[in-house]
């Protein structure tokens, strides 16, 4: 992939800097420890800045997830300066500063894009030592994504120094590219989903060039690595914009590249809404949910609750859905498993009651999550509400051992209890109700 410059043509000559009365930033918002690196490298007589999406969202009144610190002061120096403090990375040495069991304040030296000259000549050669490159605060600012996610906090004098037009762009409630969309996209494709996330996080406009820039460039995500296209999906799930990310995705022709073998139909999308509304009211989902929410339209009409299919087969239409995707992302075998689960536990709610194997599925720990995604599932005004709530009573039902449930809606067709007891299948076949 090439790396060239941002385009020079469009960066302003000089930076804006507003100083303390001018601005809203307030040194209470910003976390004690981050303060207190932040001053020490000042004294030490280093630069010493808060940068990124901290910066980003308490000029936003907003609260940031975490804050991050560029300096002058390379890494070596910052460990010197701080007991508790260990060099990370290999792509891009970071300092990390320890406190107490669970906080740490990421110090980053500030650097530079790499360019051509930079890159050894052998290409298949370290590229990732020639990314290591420090360089001025300018230079840093540059190398940055966004225009609002290069914005700086300048501890010595409390200003906010801005090299590249974020602060206007905060104003307009833009979401731009910092240089030209098509370098910066094809340097790194997965800027264009992180685009489209800040956008919908933030409630921003995407600038033109930035949405052309993505429709051009969308195939090239489908080279972006794996591992980071997973993190930044379960991002969008955290963050409860995935469904108008994914929407937004399909709109600019990244989804395809992006997911193969997801379809984004409008009851998957409305599922997604859902999924994000119950994140804004608590937790995010994890990654099992993730994946079934994803999948479930298309292993519902794979497999209809009415065509009473046998288990096993059930079994392996999910297992069929989640493969491909499973692979590519090098998800776990244990997430894989959970989301299965609830996949089937779908499609057995779906059903209705008085099948074989209820018992045992009543007491599966995946069941109460099974209905919460089946709930979410037919929140529509058609959906099978009746179920869901039969469902729900029979699961909060206390069990009495030994007594047989009555189920509260007859099965069409009532079907022979089951023998008690184990019994053998063959070997390596699967559990009926798994
Ligand atoms: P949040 O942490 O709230 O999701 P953030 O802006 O802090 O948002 P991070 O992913 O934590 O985002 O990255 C920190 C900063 O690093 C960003 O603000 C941006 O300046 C820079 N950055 C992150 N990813 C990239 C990238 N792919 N290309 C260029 N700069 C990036
Ligand atoms: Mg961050």
């Amino acid at each position: 992939m090439p790396l060239k410059p941002s385009s020079e043509s469009s960066r302003p000559a000089e930076p804006v800097i507003l100083p303390r009365a001018a601005h809203g930033l307030s040194r209470s918002r910003i976390d004690p420890n981050t303060l207190q690196v932040l001053y020490r490298l000042r004294r030490a007589g280093h630069l010493a800045y808060l940068v990124g999406g901290g910066v980003r969202d308490l000029l936003l009144g907003r609260t940031p997830k975490d804050f991050d610190v560029g300096t002058d002061a390379t890494p070596q120096q910052v460990k010197k300066l701080f007991r508790n403090c260990f060099l990370v990375g290999r792509r891009f040495r970071l300092a990390h500063v320890r406190f107490g069991a669970d906080e740490v304040v990421e110090v980053a030296t500030f650097r530079r894009q790499a360019t051509a000259d930079d890159l050894p000549e052998d290409p298949s050669d370290h590229r990732l030592l020639a990314e290591n490159v420090f360089g001025t605060p300018r230079e840093d600012a540059f190398r940055r994504d966004f225009t609002i996610n290069a914005l700086f906090y300048d501890i010595a004098t409390f200003s906010i120094i801005d090299h590249v037009g974020g602060l206007a762009d905060l104003e307009a409630r833009r979401l731009r590219v910092i240089g030209d969309p098509l370098v910066r996209f094809t340097e790194d494709p997965v800027r264009m989903l992180r685009a489209l996330e800040f956008a919908a996080r933030l409630d921003f406009t995407l600038d033109e060039a930035t949405r052309e820039g993505i429709y051009t460039r969308a195939p090239l995500i489908a080279e972006a690595a794996p591992a980071r296209i997973r993190e930044e999906l379960l991002e969008l799930f955290r963050h409860a914009v995935a469904g108008k990310v994914l929407r937004q995705a399909q709109a600019t022709g990244l989804l395809e590249p992006l997911l193969a073998g997801f379809e984004g139909d409008d009851a998957t999308f409305a599922l997604l809404d859902r999924i994000d509304a119950r994140t804004r009211g608590g937790a995010p989902p994890g990654e099992g949910l993730v994946l079934a929410a994803l999948f479930l339209s298309r292993f519902l009409r794979q497999c209809p609750p009415t065509a009473d299919l046998p288990i096993g087969q059930v079994l392996e239409l999910a297992n069929l859905e989640l493969d491909l995707h499973c692979g590519y992302f090098r998800i776990s075998h244990g997430t894989r498993h959970q989301a299965r689960e609830l996949l089937v536990g779908c499609y057995r709610l779906g059903r209705g009651r008085g099948h074989r194997g209820e018992r045992r599925f009543l007491q599966h720990p995946a069941t109460p999550l099974a209905l919460e995604l089946f709930d979410l599932w037919h929140q529509t005004p058609d959906g099978h509400r009746q179920l869901v709530e039969t469902w729900r009573s029979t699961l909060h039902q206390p069990a009495k051992p030994g007594v047989p449930q009555a189920p509260a809606e007859a099965p069409a067709a009532p079907q022979k209890r089951r023998r008690r007891g184990r019994r053998r299948r063959p070997r390596g076949a699967a559990r009926p109700d798994a």
